[in-house]
């Protein structure tokens, strides 16, 4: 009998803390969120609005979106870049499938992190390093709708990565190799991309080169980039990575201060 008690009894606090330890996880993130809006807020003074990472939204982690594509050449079906389906994966599906079967090239893409800026689950999942570089970019976001700018797209997504890229490893107090492993990972895909809308590789070629470069890539830059590569897929991601390498040079010349971003921003009326 005595065993018993003593077993339960271990048991009990064996429960408890892995309870503890799971909180903590959860508060030490939400603790670098806190810290990283703060910076993004206080020292970079970015317009972000209210309520910027402050609310959880729990009814499903992940956000969904619709990318139409025609079948021969990239290009945009819809009349916005993409539509968008909140938290309901099943509506995604059907329209998606509606575009599959009158021959267009479909992506559908989920995400943890979206400009409405709300946390979740799947967010708190990320290292944080990339739970960073998700703040940065959608704070970008923010700020250009905030201050009525009018970038182009394609621009935009560009610039958002950009700036994200340069300062989530400082911002995240990650170690140099973490970051420079984690940048590496996301510009090598750009390329990829681009290399692929340009026609020197194929998609097939493109599709493997990413998944190997996913292997050892975050939780993050998997939901992100781990997809089939179609038209649709190229619809997605040209708007972050066709302008890239020339923002991310133009950053580099601007000595990567955030005043130059907002200047940019502010001349696209
Ligand atoms: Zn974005």
């Amino acid at each position: 009998m005595s065993k018993i008690i003593a077993i339960l009894f271990f048991v009990f606090l064996w429960m408890n803390s892995t309870a503890q330890t799971h909180l903590s996880n959860t508060d030490l993130k939400l603790q670098l969120v806190k810290e990283v809006r703060g910076y993004l807020i206080d020292s970079l003074k970015l317009n972000v609005g209210e309520k910027f990472y402050t609310e959880f939204v729990d009814t499903d982690s992940m956000f969904y979106y619709v990318y139409v594509s025609q079948k021969d050449s990239v290009k945009k079906v819809t009349h916005d870049a993409y539509i968008y389906f909140g938290n309901y994966p099943t509506n995604a599906q059907l329209k998606a499938d509606s575009f599959t079967q009158i021959g267009f090239d479909v992506m559908v893409y989920k995400t943890a992190g979206t400009s409405s800026a709300f946390l979740n689950k799947r967010l708190l999942q990320y290292d944080d390093l990339s739970l960073t570089f998700i703040l940065i970019h959608e704070a970008i976001h923010r700020h250009k709708y905030n201050t009525g700018s009018k970038i182009l797209y394609e621009y935009e997504e560009a610039l958002c990565d950009v700036v994200a890229n340069a300062y989530c490893g400082w911002m995240s107090h990650s170690s140099v190799k973490n970051y420079v492993d984690f940048v590496y990972r996301n510009e090598k895909i750009y390329q990829l991309i681009n290399e692929c809308a340009e026609f020197k590789i194929t998609q097939l070629d493109a599709e493997k080169k990413i998944v190997k470069q996913l292997k050892q890539g975050t939780l993050f830059q998997n939901d992100r980039f781990n997809y089939p590569i179609n038209n649709a897929f190229l619809l997605r991601y040209l708007n972050y990575s066709k302008h890239y390498f020339e923002l991310a040079k133009w950053f580099v010349k601007k000595d990567k201060k955030i005043q130059s971003v907002k200047e940019y921003l502010a001349e696209q009326k």
